[in-house]
């Protein structure tokens, strides 16, 4: 190997860039040149830190890289969350579904309570599970007579909800109004619609009667009843709500069910 070729590779000799054998070829040149020695001596002098740069640049695509997974890993990990938190939004959010007089089925029920709910309810159309004193005591009068009414509606699963009953005075007479709703989760809207079409709510059995206001210091006090069906999101909203504004409510509601109770 000549001085000038040594010298010519020298650069790359001190980067570590050249063949094994041409390194040793070198190595052995330098050994017993003086000149090329000195100039080896020189340039590795000039550009020390270039094995050191080079060490660093590599630790900095390695952290690049690293940097480059987590954030992957990150958004996975979003991605995951979103999709958890939107199955779980989209099967709590209800919505409040209009009124179907097609899909919504009332009964009304004769039922006999007590005036201290000794007895809870009686249901009169049930005669053979009527006992004999029960029946008696209806005869007698010692048990109040009320309609229980049934809701139930076609096409969704779970039950309606209520908002407080409330009486109120019109023209003159006392009437007792009471909103009724029922719901759809996000999720069963995503759903096909005829999925739910042949099954039924579950019912609610008088339970909206079953407020201790029907019952005076233990006398019953049949009044006026209505149940209206109110396409409303937040019940609770309407116990803020005066007793003029509670009523002014029926206008944008469908009436279900009105009777003496
Ligand atoms: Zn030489």
């Amino acid at each position: 190997m000549t001085c000038s070729v040594v010298k010519e590779l020298m650069p790359n000799y001190i980067d570590g860039l050249t063949s094994d054998e041409t390194s040793e070829d070198i190595k052995k040149h330098l050994a017993s040149c003086e000149s090329c020695c000195a100039v080896y001596e020189y340039l590795r002098s000039t550009h020390p830190s270039d094995a050191a740069e080079k060490k660093k640049d590599m630790e900095f695509v390695k952290d690049l890289k690293a940097g480059v997974q987590k954030r992957k890993r990150r958004s996975i990990l979003a991605v995951f969350a979103i999709l958890i938190i939107g199955i779980l939004f989209t099967r709590r959010y209800s919505v409040p579904i209009p009124f179907d007089a097609n899909r919504m089925f009332i009964e009304t029920v004769p039922s006999a309570f007590t005036v201290n709910d000794e007895y809870g309810w009686v249901d009169l159309t049930n005669i053979d599970g009527l006992d004999f004193q029960e029946s008696k005591s209806v005869l007698s009068g010692k048990l109040d007579m009320m309609n229980l009414v049934w809701l139930s509606y076609r096409g969704i699963h779970n039950a309606g909800s209520w908002s407080k009953g409330r009486t109120i005075s019109r023209n003159g007479e006392k009437v007792r109004g009471i909103y009724y709703r029922y719901t759809k989760t996000l999720w069963d809207l995503m759903l096909p619609s005829d999925l739910f079409a042949q099954s039924e709510s579950a019912s609610n059995y008088g339970e909206i009667y079953g407020d201790s206001a029907a019952f005076n210091g233990g006398v019953h006090e049949p009044e006026q009843r209505e149940i209206y069906y109110l396409q409303v999101r937040n019940l609770d909203a309407l116990d803020e709500l005066s007793d003029k504004e509670y009523d002014a409510l029926r206008q944008k509601a469908a009436l279900i069910w009105s009777g003496v109770n």
